[in-house]
């Protein structure tokens, strides 16, 4: 029969890869890959926040759906509270849930938080700051971060050096309205670059060669890797200050990696060929205005 993980198994998976009292600590959760918990998604959170303890604070990624500008009339009336469901998967939905949470003031990229310093951190993420402002606030606080399964990608700090490095991508024309403090509905436009993840686990072996792993394990069947936010977000700034295109994917039909930044290398020919044959062939009206950046 397959093992049912209790509250108890998980803290025991969580001191062991070096979770503690009074953590920082950014998570990034596949609940799939780490198997049945006696109570589902509640197990894995009471567990991850009894290990840090009252003093700890808890973070994950929450961000809510953005939408095409001009909004359409429909889109106009899509507007942000602190308890808009996530499209990040069930762990983040369930810190949402839990009466203690925080979410950050950003009216897109919100995150959630829970424990000492969640006010703060999502008092001080505003609708002017940058969409990834609260992990640098992370990284100076010698956050630590958990990834909890092998396919979930990233540490947390990659958008950040990114960000940093000053690499932009082309104008993304999209936004959200919101509710400002003073009660006023203003337009947040998205202003920071995001973009294809799946070229950051290129980063792993340099994470482990200069210390950015605290430790590897599991967390109940999930693979899971426990890292210091201030040293992958260092290891990330020397490499890519060195070599730009580091974080860009291998796939040649990739729009985002091959197309949409600054210093990608934006050959309409060479990407066209291998996109199509990703298609097959196939092709519509919207595909070709996509390759041409038409509106
Ligand atoms: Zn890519």
């Amino acid at each position: 029969m397959e093992k049912v993980f209790s509250k108890e198994d998980i803290i025991k998976d969580l001191k062991a890869i070096g979770v503690k009292e009074g953590d920082l600590l950014h998570l990034k959760v596949s609940m799939k890959s780490v198997g049945p918990l006696e109570n589902g998604v509640i197990t894995l959170l009471d567990a991850i926040l009894d290990s840090v303890g009252p003093e700890g604070t808890i973070v994950a990624d929450a961000f809510i759906p953005f939408f095409q500008l001009p909004l359409s009339e429909e889109d106009t009336k899509k507007i942000p509270h602190d308890k808009t469901p996530s499209y990040a998967g069930a762990f983040a939905n369930a810190m949402i849930k839990h009466p203690m949470m925080h979410r950050s003031k950003h009216p897109i990229q919100k995150f959630v938080a829970i424990g000492k310093q969640a006010e703060e951190l999502c008092n001080n993420h505003t609708p002017t700051s940058g969409g990834y402002d609260l992990l640098d606030d992370m990284i100076k606080q010698k956050a630590v971060n958990l990834t909890i399964g092998a396919g979930v990608v990233g540490v947390g700090t990659t958008h950040v050096a990114i960000d940093h490095l000053g690499f932009k991508r082309r104008e993304v024309n999209k936004g959200i309205n919101y509710q400002s403090a003073s009660g006023e509905i203003k337009l947040a436009e998205v202003n920071w670059n995001g973009g294809c993840g799946r070229g950051f686990p290129k980063f792993y072996p340099e994470y482990r060669e200069k210390g950015g792993i605290i430790k590897e394990g599991k967390i109940g069947m999930a693979q899971s890797v426990f890292t210091s936010m201030a040293e992958t977000y260092i290891i990330e700034i020397n490499r890519l200050k060195n070599d730009p295109s580091f974080f860009f994917c291998d796939n040649p039909a990739c729009y985002s990696c091959r197309m949409t930044w600054e210093h990608s290398e934006r050959n309409y020919i060479k990407f066209g060929y291998h996109w199509l044959r990703e298609r097959k062939g196939k092709m519509n009206l919207s595909h070709i205005k996509l390759l041409f950046g038409i509106k």
